[in-house]
């Protein structure tokens, strides 16, 4: 299926026993156009080359610009259940995760969007320079982003942390929005002492286990607007200086407001507080 295409290497030969007299330049020059047009030309078999499938959700509208900005296109595909996958974004735990590592930390660009990780992408101490985009991602064991600095804006929207998502003390910039809308934390989602410096957006975010936002800082509007908490809720000292949307969100177990700060506007208009949920807003 991936073998050269007979009509294509009938080309190349003809082209090159053609006698010249022409210069050696002028015969590069030739030569590479050549090969450009050859590299166009459409496949005999009909069938097409196989392109990443990026994953089943994938946008149609996102697709061409994942292809040639997200995939690893220096790497050949993997069919895997009859679709044909990089090396990126193949969904399973079967690659070679240092070859991963080494390849994800030395992106220039942040622009992981539909990634499948397979191992820890270990960005404790990171620092984001360009805005990390990791809308879909697929964390598929723990997640860490342990003091990681985002430079630039956060997307994690639609993200699936499949274990543990560590992001204490981390550091979202002044400039551009986190955002973690539609997030799932299948694990515990730690954004102890986090400081959110712009808007924070975790609407429809769904917290399976616990999340620990304890003494996280807001200094701008943080929403978590229908937001699901199915486990314990910890925002006890966290400080909220813009406003901080909790409406139809649903706390199912403990939640903790101990201490928290909110300097303006807090909307928990229709909050569901579920029967066996506990709350605290001791001061
Ligand atoms: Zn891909």
């Amino acid at each position: 299926m991936f073998g050269r295409n007979p009509i294509k290497m009938f080309i190349v030969k003809l082209f090159h026993i053609t006698p010249s007299s022409r210069s050696d330049d002028e015969m590069k020059e030739k030569n590479a156009r050549m090969n450009t047009e050859i590299e166009n030309l459409p496949i005999s078999n009909g069938a097409e080359k196989p392109q990443c499938h990026i994953h089943d959700k994938v946008k149609d509208s996102e697709v061409e610009d994942i292809r040639e900005n997200v995939c690893a296109n220096d790497e050949s595909l993997t069919e895997f259940e009859g679709e044909y996958y990089c090396f990126f974004h193949l969904p399973t735990k079967d690659k070679d995760t240092g070859k991963f590592e080494q390849i994800i930390k030395a992106r220039l660009k942040a622009d992981f969007r539909y990634i499948w990780f397979p191992s820890d992408p270990d960005l404790k101490d990171h620092k984001f320079f360009a805005n990390a985009d990791f809308r879909s991602a697929t964390f598929s064991v723990v997640a860490s982003f342990t003091r990681a600095t985002f430079l630039a804006g956060a997307k994690f929207d639609e993200a699936i942390f499949l274990a543990d998502a560590d992001f204490s003390f981390a550091t979202f910039s002044a400039t551009a929005t986190a955002s973690f809308t539609s997030a799932i934390f299948s694990g515990h989602a730690s954004f102890n002492g986090a400081i959110f410096l712009d808007a924070t957006k975790f609407n429809e975010a769904i917290f399976s286990v616990d999340a620990n936002f304890y003494s996280a800082t807001f200094p701008a509007d943080a929403s978590f607007k229908s937001a699901i908490f199915s486990g314990d809720a910890k925002f006890d000292e966290a400080i909220f200086s813009g406003d901080a949307y909790f409406p139809l969100v649903t706390f199912s177990a403990k939640v903790d407001f101990s201490f928290a700060t909110f300097s303006n506007v807090a909307y928990f208009s229709s909050t569901i507080f579920e029967e066996k949920s506990q709350i605290l807003f001791i001061r």
